[in-house]
């Protein structure tokens, strides 16, 4: 419920906005939007240490490195990327969502490591926003990776305002289909890396993808409470390997996002 109601109070501070901001591009004639600013989110970060490995990693240790590897790999092909955080510092996701939104990204890409009681359980798996989780398993995930959540919107809006549901489904169907989209791409690059360990996607609802005025996915890189994976997300060789596919990804909804947008395909393309 109190994270039902910080959905409900996200929608409602950045709803009217984006619905005025859609309503607006129609009447001007919407420009060219190359896909060009990526957010990438580090989870955790200071005391929100996030999951703890066997071998005494920190899931927030490990996803931040990641998180630097990928934006230095994603400039490097000219995009402009925007970290939620670059240190090890405590973050509260709705200052993730609101950075994220002044950045005005093309794609928000929040990174993780899972964590199950049962430590065989491994592999990769990616979300995108639904208010409904697909299953109880993704329910837990959510709720895990929301505990760092403490902001004022607990106190927002009550989700029974008919209009706050109303925005809440427009907001949701927005950008929902690209998030569907990159998830899958960002699921095949990483399945291709241990087709054995790729768990799928999955829809639960994130308080850290909430409230994002762009397409949005959470990616779980592994899980750090299985030994083998553990080890590998700390090997550089692990995470060298999972940032080439995310950034695969990120380029392979580019060209998608591009091509929908009706940017000229071989225009000058700092981005590719
Ligand atoms: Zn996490």
């Amino acid at each position: 419920m109190v994270l039902l109601r910080g959905v409900a109070a996200a929608v409602a501070a950045s709803g009217f906005l984006a619905l005025a901001a859609a309503a607006n591009a129609d009447a001007a004639g919407p420009p060219a939007d190359r896909f060009d600013t990526v957010v990438i989110d580090a989870g955790h970060g200071g005391e929100d240490e996030g999951a703890r490995g066997p071998a005494g990693h920190l899931e927030k240790n490990l996803v931040l490195d990641v998180a630097l590897l990928l934006s230095a790999r994603l400039r490097a092909t000219g995009l402009r990327v925007v970290l939620t955080r670059r240190t090890d510092t405590y973050v509260p996701l709705e200052t993730r969502t609101a950075i994220a939104n002044d950045a005005r990204g093309d794609l928000f890409l929040s990174i993780h490591a899972n964590a199950v009681r049962d430590s065989e359980v491994r592999g990769t798996e990616t979300f995108f926003l639904s208010l409904e989780a697909s299953d109880e398993y993704a329910r837990q995930v959510a709720l895990r990776e929301n505990a760092a959540f403490r902001g004022p919107s607990q106190r927002g809006a009550p989700v029974d305002d008919p209009l706050v549901a109303i925005l809440g489904d427009l907001i949701a169907n927005e950008h929902s289909r690209e998030s569907n989209e990159f998830a899958r791409l960002a699921q095949a690059r990483l399945g291709r890396l241990d087709p054995d360990a790729s768990r799928g996607v999955k829809q639960a609802p994130f308080v850290v993808l909430t409230g994002v005025q762009m397409p949005a996915s959470l990616v779980e890189i592994g899980f750090i409470t299985n030994r083998g994976d553990e080890r590998d997300l700390h090997s550089r060789r692990g995470r060298e390997r999972i940032v080439a596919a995310l950034a695969g990804a990120v380029r392979d909804f580019a060209r998608r996002y591009d091509a929908r947008r009706g940017v000229a395909v071989g225009a000058p393309a700092r981005a590719r």
